[in-house]
């Protein structure tokens, strides 16, 4: 196609040239026509001249003047041999010829007919050329040359010179024309004079009938015509404008067409031998293109499938450049695909390293990964885990459900959530057994489709040490409440009895046995203010009632009023700052402030006890102070404190049982708060505790 594209305008381009080529071949081939016309017609012309000064030489002659015919005949005939003529005759104005070089002197002469006896000659005085004419006597055409012969005053004689149209065509020979040209002299009627082919064929007759109306009208011209043995020619021809006649060249159309069609055979074979080469060498070239680009299509196949790609050498520059950087794009994807095959075992490691069971499943819900630990879960081997839904692992009553959680989380903005939030998650191993499990699910999104990881573990053990304990725990409270409760009456009933013993039968015992008395009613009393104290700790064992605003003002109030006794015996004075009201259990609140007080009274050392209740704001909750001026607390006792029975100090010295704040910290814990102290030994204490804030601020 390129070598068409190519050659088609080169084809055009030598058409056009072949065609101007042969226009101008054919202006020139006129030209030369034209030339070689005029060149002829003044041969024809300067003929005729030469004839006419020779006649007219020869007119003078006195010969002629002393009416010496005889010898007149015998010069002419001497003349006539210098001449190209055929004979010489001398007529009377009568017509009477009278000398005649064809005949012997003194035999007789015709009265000559037309042709010599021309118009002009005599009345003008001028030579006159005639037209051809048939010479019966001769039988053969011929013309005429004549001169006018006179005495000075008149024309006396004709004196003319026959001559043969053979003198014409032998000057036309003499003309070397192109041996193909067809060369004819005319007369000035167009009668054909002299040709140069078949000559005998055509003398006498008259001109094509185109040619002859531009002869007659133009001196020279051009023109496309046939001759008259039917040759197409290209003519030009030029007139005398003196004797009137001409002289055509007709050039044969089928010369120049010849060298036309040379011409364009050889530009075919040209074109052909050039296209030829053209056409192998773009073959050439092409395979090489093609071949190549089929080279580098096997590489590049191969780079889509990630193989290691080799180019081999390839037959041009841009294929070599372009199989090297599909070499270097190989070589980074293999690169690049190593690393990701790294990361990926990597990834496999760590998710096979993991102590929880990790699942991812696509947008479809079905498992892409599947670690170790899920396979130990669950009892399915990765291989056969991978594809499956998640469904699978779950109970079939709740799958439904399930599948539509999962769905309503991928449309939520949450990246992650725990799972089971609305109750307990079962599993499914692959034994049809069902287990308790603890879940997380997260997604990620990829190019707009969904990818969630589920992590859980199977909580079997964990939830049955906490059904172990709470059960444990219940029996606990009701043996600690049973014990408690029951304890109560006949401790009460001892220390009735003792103290009745030490009023009634004060008198029969000795002061030891008084004083083991006063032991045994003491005793007795702290066994159950430690039973009451138990009794208040099993009693918030129990369910949370539900919360409801307290006002912490109320609250303290209420415990200032139980405290009213030992406030005033230990001579303490108590400021309340402005408290506000939280989220909580009244009673319960209003038995930490009591026991935080109480604490705050007792603890005093030398001067007398100033207890502070403040309160401020922290976030969403409230922080409330309980501060003392008391003996203060090792830090390093902070802790212990809180739990129970645990006591810094002997009841001597001190009394309590090591409860009180073992209650306040369970009832901050099941107020969702939190208490601590602050305290230095001999510096005070203060005891805090965070409450969640109501909605109305105090
Ligand atoms: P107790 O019945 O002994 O008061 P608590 O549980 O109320 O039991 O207190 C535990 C221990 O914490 C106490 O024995 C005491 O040593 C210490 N303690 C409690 N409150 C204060 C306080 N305000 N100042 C100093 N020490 C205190």
């Amino acid at each position: 196609m390129l070598v068409l594209a190519c050659a088609i305008p080169a084809v055009l381009a030598a058409i056009l040239l072949i065609a101007y080529n042969f226009q101008r071949e054919k202006a020139h081939a006129l030209e030369q026509a034209h030339e070689l016309a005029q060149s002829a017609v003044n041969a024809v012309d300067r003929d005729f001249a030469s004839t006419q000064s020779a006649l007219y030489a020869l007119g003078t002659s006195d010969l002629l003047e002393k009416g010496d015919l005889a010898g007149f005949q015998q010069r002419a005939s001497r003349v006539l041999q210098n001449l190209k003529a055929h004979d010489i005759v001398l007529t009377a104005p009568s017509g009477q010829q009278l000398v005649n070089t064809r005949v012997p002197f003194g035999s007789p002469l015709p009265v000559v007919g037309q042709p010599v006896r021309v118009k002009g000659l005599f009345d003008a005085d001028r030579p006159v050329v005639t037209d051809l004419f048939y010479g019966k006597a001769l039988k053969t055409h011929l013309f005429g040359i004549a001169v006018p012969v006179s005495d000075g005053t008149r024309v006396t004689h004709a004196l003319a010179a026959g001559v043969m149209p053979e003198t014409v065509a032998a000057m036309l020979r003499q003309q070397n024309l192109p041996r193909d040209w067809i060369a004819a002299v005319f007369d000035s009627s167009g009668t054909i004079v002299a040709r140069s082919h078949q000559m005998d064929e055509f003398v006498g007759k008259k001109a094509s009938p185109g040619l002859r109306e531009r002869l007659q009208a133009e001196t020279h011209g051009t023109l496309d015509t046939v001759t008259l043995e039917g040759v197409k020619v290209y003519t030009a021809f030029v007139r005398s404008p003196s004797s009137g006649w001409a002289v055509a060249l007709g050039i044969p159309r089928r010369s120049l067409t010849n060298q036309l069609w040379l011409a364009v055979v050889v530009a075919i074979a040209v074109v052909g031998v050039l296209l030829a080469t053209g056409f192998a060498t773009a073959w050439h070239i092409g395979s090489r293109i093609s071949g190549s680009i089929f080279e580098l299509a096997k590489p590049a196949f191969a780079l889509g499938y990630g193989a290691k790609v080799t180019v081999p050498p390839l037959y041009f520059h841009e294929a070599n450049v372009l199989g090297e950087t599909l070499s270097t794009a190989s070589a980074l994807l293999h690169d690049a695909s190593a690393a990701v095959a790294r990361h990926d075992a990597r990834l496999t490691a760590i998710m096979d390293s993991a102590m929880d069971a990790i699942i991812t499943v696509d947008d479809d819900q079905r498992v892409i990964l599947y670690n170790r630990a899920a396979a130990a879960v669950f009892g399915w081997p990765p291989e056969e885990a991978v594809g499956r839904p998640l469904s699978q692992f779950i109970p079939a009553r709740f799958r439904d459900a399930h599948v539509r959680h999962v769905e309503a989380f991928g449309q939520r903005n949450r990246a992650r959530r725990g799972m089971g939030e609305s109750g307990e998650l079962l599993g499914l191993n692959r034994d049809g057994q069902e287990f308790p499990i603890e879940a997380s699910i997260s997604k990620i999104n990829e190019d707009g489709k969904n990818f969630y990881t589920v992590v859980l573990r199977d909580i079997t053990e964990r939830v049955k040490a906490r059904q172990a304990l709470e059960r444990s725990n219940a029996d606990l409270r009701q043996f600690a409440y049973v014990a408690s409760h029951d304890l109560k009456s006949p401790l009460r009933s001892i220390g009735g009895i003792a103290q009745i013993l030490e009023h009634s039968y004060h008198g029969a015992l000795d002061a030891k046995g008084i004083g083991l008395l006063r032991r045994l009613s003491a005793a007795a009393a702290r066994l159950e203010q430690l039973t009451d104290d138990l009794l208040q700790l099993a009693d918030l064992e129990g369910e949370v009632p539900a919360f409801a605003p307290v006002d912490c003002r109320d609250a303290v109030q209420e415990a200032l009023q139980l405290m009213e006794q030992p406030i005033r015996d230990a001579g303490a004075t108590v400021t309340v700052g402005d408290l506000p009201v939280v989220m909580g259990v009244h009673g319960e609140l209003t038995h930490l402030f009591l026991n935080l007080i109480a604490n705050a009274v007792k603890y005093h050392g030398q001067q007398a006890p100033e207890v502070r209740i403040t309160a401020e704001r922290a976030g969403a909750e409230w922080v409330i102070s309980v501060a003392d001026n008391g003996i203060g607390i090792d830090p390093k006792h902070h802790e212990r404190i809180f739990e129970v029975f645990n006591r810094l100090h002997k009841v001597g010295d001190y009394g309590g049982t090591g409860i009180g704040l073992a209650i306040c910290r369970t009832i901050a814990a099941r107020q969702g708060g939190r208490i601590w102290v602050e305290s230095q030994e001999g510096k005070g204490s203060t005891f805090k505790v965070a409450l969640r804030g109501a909605a109305v601020p105090a």
